[in-house]
């Protein structure tokens, strides 16, 4: 079995991978470099040159047999959207549905439908490569890592994957193989100090600042879904409605009825912060009947209202009806984007109007004792650091022999 990383080592994000045998030939993940969206962390080393690539040429020079996407983060899937002729795609359902939901909110067209979903552990045979699906706790919700067998070896996937969620770690590491021939794993948290907080003690933290606030806002991803329930939860304990906007409304409405969302808990109501024509209204908001409120309603209310740095003018007409002073606003996502040009204006604004900023997150990827662990029990014979800036930290773990620095590299 050949492993071809075509992009994905030495930086977070952008992964392109290719497995291939003599017969067949798939890639895992095709992700774009972008460095500005907020849903997903993708940072570069300095000394890392743009390494663009081109995947209409690469897939017109190779016989792919199928793409397995991961999960929902551009850095995963969004060069796909840059292709026209696509081999068949797989990927899991609701990861399809939230991409294309959210994509086509941004007006963005959606260029091709899964030829299969992901079920975990139901593997999938394309030629004479077997590829499992084991799901994975993510930022992203619907993750999945890859066990792949061909021609008698075994090579797992890790995707972005993580040990701090709701997800049972143990129960995720129990799926996985031992003595695998290699994996490829990320490694965004490699040689960072400290272990991540859980999200459940996130929603304590969060609770505690809630309590006493004036009004709160967290700045957060929509599609972090994990953290949406955290923070409905916390909302809850301190008896406060969680307010979602349409597009977060529409995200969690795909979820089913076990995530918060406006349509089945009845402390969470849709707003929108924006003017909407006849047509957005009445295919975002309209459907939310009485769980939908306007700004007068929402200024008498005690709330959370989940934000992004989008939201400033609506923020402003908030703070007029009734002065924001004395509201926390929660920092929900990773620190590097505070500088963002957005983020910084977005900020220095709350805080202009009496806010106070309080920081509150933790990592969607493994720290180094959940990489250590996951490692442990897999036991690997070569090692290939992907969505890392630092493969020094594996080398240095578990020395020159068992890392891989090759694009190319063959089981
Ligand atoms: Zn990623
Ligand atoms: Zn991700």
């Amino acid at each position: 079995m050949k492993i071809t990383v075509h992009r994905g080592m030495e930086q977070i994000g952008g992964n392109v991978i290719e497995i291939s045998t003599d017969k067949t030939k798939i890639l895992l993940d095709a992700g774009l470099e972008l460095e500005t969206l907020e849903d997903k962390e993708v940072i570069k080393t300095e000394d890392v040159a743009e390494t663009e690539l081109d995947l209409e040429k690469l897939l017109s020079e190779n016989d792919f047999s199928a793409i397995f996407i991961s999960h929902y983060h551009a850095d995963h899937v969004g060069l796909l959207s840059l292709a026209k002729n696509l081999p068949s795609v797989y990927m899991g359902k609701l990861a399809y549905d939230i991409f294309k939901a959210t994509e086509e909110y941004k007006n963005n067209i959606v260029n091709f439908i899964p030829a299969r979903y992901f079920y975990d552990g139901k593997p999938i045979v394309v030629g004479d490569i077997r590829v499992m699906p084991v799901f994975a706790d993510h930022s992203a919700c619907d993750a999945y890592s890859f066990i792949i067998e061909a021609e008698n070896k075994t090579v797992v996937y890790t995707g972005d994957f993580r040990g701090n969620g709701r997800k049972n770690f143990s129960s995720y590491l129990n799926k996985m193989p031992q003595n695998v021939d290699a994996v490829i794993c990320e490694g965004t948290n490699a040689g960072k100090d400290g272990v991540n907080l859980k999200e459940v003690e996130l929603e304590n933290k969060m609770a505690d600042v809630m309590e006493n606030a004036n009004q709160v806002f967290v700045l957060m991803s929509a599609l972090n879904i994990d953290r949406v329930v955290t923070v409905y939860k916390a909302a809850n304990k301190v008896k406060r409605i969680m307010l979602q906007d349409v597009y977060m409304s529409m995200v969690t409405d795909l979820c089913g009825n076990n995530i918060p969302n406006p349509r089945t808990f009845n402390n969470v109501y849709s707003f929108t912060s924006k003017g909407m024509d006849e047509e957005e209204y009445s295919k975002y908001f309209a459907c939310y009947g009485n769980k939908k409120m306007g700004e007068k309603l929402i200024a008498d209310k005690k709330f959370v209202m989940c934000v992004r740095s989008s939201f400033k003018n609506y923020l402003q007409k908030l703070n007029s009806i009734k002065p924001l002073s004395g509201s926390v606003l929660i920092y929900s996502m990773w620190d590097g984007y505070k500088k963002q040009k957005i983020i910084k204006d977005f900020l220095d604004f709350v805080q202009s109007i009496g806010m106070e900023i309080v920081d509150i997150h933790t990592s969607g990827h493994a720290d180094c004792n959940d990489l250590e662990r996951f490692l442990e029990k897999i036991n690997p014979e070569h090692i290939i650091p992907v969505h890392t800036v630092n493969t020094e930290w594996f080398v240095k773990k578990y020395g020159e022999e068992k890392v891989v620095r090759d694009k190319i590299f063959i089981v």
